[in-house]
């Protein structure tokens, strides 16, 4: 009997335990060595480009869902967290306001099965871009280009500054609905982080997807962001060095996982060059709200150019 069940207990542990561990925990993050980009390169790129930097950091939640922690951020447990799908608008006086990321219309919402969708937050976002002096967007993923390329705005295409690989030509960018309206060259190239506007660098970071980029901001008054997409979804993924789940990461939305530990630990490096930066994650909309640690962020946005 007790070698009968001794067996079986070997058994669930076989078939239960092992895929269990691979799939939803496994998070060694391997060999992959910090990039050599530093917080003293970012600095002297933002102030290369002379003008008016932006004034304010603005946030939309325009909808969520709550999935298994441990699903993003491997190793947390079960426990289900909020993911948000957000846009961010930087005010800049005498310019539009440059947009980062573009959330998803209702109809992508309903595909990405999301609990709720917020048709005024949407509106909000739509009216951001429509303004928009330039747009740049994390990364080719429904929920961050996909609200883009539903408006199929050829104007809002030319105002946004692409890679290479966001734009039709890989698999991932082809799966995306684009609309049959001329696109433009990539605007970002090459694999240097480069100034786009006074105080904004895009740093090129292919890891989560092809086209992923990170965007460094420091606004006029000094203060400093760091927009990681999915790279970071929340804030635990760099803070506690976690990339997502293999289930995720490997098998439902494939990824560089050694790239990913390699940026993760570049997120860290910076912060730790500039503890006053602020990390802003991909879909952790409760941490960038937390009232006990203020991100400076604005919820929602507003009409304010300066
Ligand atoms: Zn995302």
């Amino acid at each position: 009997m007790t070698r009968r069940l001794n067996w079986f207990l070997l058994i669930v542990l076989l078939v239960v335990g092992l895929p269990y561990y691979w799939l939803l925990i496994d998070n060694r993050p391997g060999s992959a060595a910090a990039k050599p980009v530093s917080i003293a390169r970012l600095r002297e790129l933002a102030a290369s480009i002379p003008g008016q930097k932006p004034v304010a950091v603005e946030m939309e939640l325009v909808a969520y869902r709550r999935l298994p922690g441990t699903l993003f951020v491997a190793g947390t447990g079960i426990k289900r967290r909020l993911i948000g799908v957000m846009a961010f608008r930087l005010p800049v006086p005498g310019k539009g306001p440059i947009v980062i990321d573009s959330g998803l219309d209702a109809d992508a919402a309903r595909r990405m099965e999301m609990e709720e969708f917020d048709p005024r937050s949407w509106a909000r976002i739509t009216a951001a871009l429509n303004s928009a002096s330039q747009i740049v967007i994390t990364h080719e993923h429904p929920d961050h280009l996909g609200g883009l390329i539903s408006l199929g705005k050829p104007e809002l295409f030319q105002r946004t500054l692409f890679n290479a690989r966001q734009l039709p030509g890989n698999s991932l960018s082809d799966g995306l609905r684009w609309p049959r309206v001329p696109l433009p060259a990539p605007a970002i190239a090459g694999a240097q982080p480069v100034a786009i506007a006074p105080g904004v660098v895009v740093i090129p970071a292919p890891s989560h997807t092809p086209g992923s980029q990170m965007i460094f901001v420091q606004l006029a008054d000094g203060r400093e962001y760091l927009f990681t997409g999915d790279i970071a979804t929340l804030m635990s993924s760099w803070s506690e060095l976690r990339a997502r789940s293999r289930l995720v990461g490997d098998y439902l939305a494939p990824e560089a996982r050694g790239e990913v530990f390699a940026w993760l630990k570049t997120i860290a490096a910076l912060k730790a060059q500039a503890p006053a930066m602020i990390v802003v994650p991909g879909h952790d909309f409760e941490r960038l709200v937390d009232i006990k640690r203020p991100t400076g962020i604005h919820f929602t946005f507003t009409d304010r150019a300066d």
